[in-house]
């Protein structure tokens, strides 16, 4: 038996009007996806444990088959794993942002600007050559994201995420370990604001230390791969020892590399992994940016690039099982994540379900079940 994740960040949203009252998985033309829902199962899973945040961090976590209330200790540790940082047991990582805060207090820009990789990866060194030490560690990451590692007494504070602070009052971290922050934050004002950029300073954030998760294959006896264009995703692979099969043209944006990422689906399986995982950002990104078009197009994409060859070819490896489903909703209307539960759909080659369609209106009349549930699900028949 193989089996197939199939995650388009996101993906799930609200009745649009300019659709016609429909949402973008209704208006998108999908029909593999609308096939497969016919014949397989369909139903609504709370990703997102109540009293967490709907980040993608959680979201994914969760779809893994690792419950996010046992397991997840911070967003900033599962992607220093994607970027190969490992925390020793004393440590504690920080995403740390290069942000813009204006003169009077608000936070103007939490993307600094959007600063090449290179043009921060200056930035970063100079940070830590002047404000870092054995102990408090600047790691370089991709444009505006970074991150630092420090020790676990740095660890006790209430920071809010940047992203959340967007035009309004910078709102600073509060708590036992608040001081120091803050000191370091200040601090790198006089440093980032000698290279010229937009960003004037970092904000630390989504800190925890490492998380203990089981590997993948010892709760589920299986070999499993991953491929993403994100650093969270890959983080979670790492920790799980899901192997990441990384794809050139993965690329995080509406552009990515939609046929690279079947055909490494498709070409892992066939050279022995038994569950592969295909991660595509692009629906989230457009939900971020508020473009019905492109979260549309992206999951036309989904259906004419992926899944359509992807059934094809899975054929060729004998029986299958497939699940789909978001981390989280992120509806255009309001560009940014939610705590909805959001639509799952599970098909098997050779059992046909009770059918459905696979839409949030489809499937608001299933009771959720636990996001983390759902592995589990999929990998019951062998
Ligand atoms: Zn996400």
């Amino acid at each position: 038996m193989k089996y197939v994740v199939c995650v388009p960040d996101g993906c799930a949203d609200e009745p649009v009007p300019e659709l016609d009252g429909r949402t973008p998985l209704e208006a998108a033309s999908m029909p593999t996806l609308g096939a497969l829902a016919r014949r397989g199962e369909v139903g609504r899973a709370a990703v997102i444990p109540a009293g967490m945040a709907p980040g993608s961090d959680v979201g994914n976590m969760s779809i893994l088959g690792y419950d996010p209330a046992r397991y997840h200790t911070g967003r900033a540790p599962i992607e220093a794993a994607g970027r190969g940082v490992r925390l020793g047991p004393g440590e504690v990582a920080y995403r740390c942002n290069l942000v813009t805060v204006g003169g009077d207090g608000t936070m103007a820009d939490f993307a600094g600007g959007h600063p090449s990789t290179e043009e921060a990866a200056e930035v970063v060194a100079a940070l830590q050559a002047e404000l870092g030490s054995d102990e408090v560690r600047f790691h370089p990451g991709v444009q505006y994201r970074h991150l630092l590692v420090v020790p676990s007494t740095w660890a006790d504070a209430d920071c809010v995420p940047p992203h959340d602070l967007s035009g309004r009052a910078a709102v600073w971290p509060t708590g036992p370990a608040a001081p120091a922050l803050r000191a370091l934050m200040e601090a790198s004002r006089s440093v980032v604001s000698r290279f010229g950029l937009a960003a004037n300073q970092v904000w630390l954030w989504g800190q925890g230390h490492q998380p203990q998760l089981p590997a993948f294959r010892d709760r589920h006896g299986l070999e499993a791969g991953l491929t993403t264009a994100v650093d969270l995703i890959r983080g979670l692979g790492a920790l799980t020892g899901i192997e990441v099969v990384e794809v050139e043209g993965a690329t995080g944006w509406y552009d990515t590399d939609y046929e690279g990422k079947r055909d490494a689906c498709l070409t892992t399986l066939a050279g022995g992994a038994d569950l592969f995982v295909i991660h595509v950002e692009a629906t989230d990104e457009a939900g971020h940016a508020g473009d019905l078009d492109e979260k549309v197009r992206a999951l036309e994409h989904w259906d004419r690039r992926i899944l359509g060859p992807l059934v094809e070819g899975l054929a060729d490896l004998g029986p299958w099982r497939l699940l789909l489903l978001p981390d989280h909703p992120t509806p255009v209307a309001l560009r940014t994540h939610t705590l909805d539960p959001v639509p799952w759909l599970l098909v098997d080659s050779e059992h046909d379900g009770p059918g459905g369609t696979y839409s949030e209106a489809g499937t608001a009349g299933s009771p959720p079940v636990p996001g983390h549930e759902l592995m589990g699900r999929l990998t019951a028949r062998r």
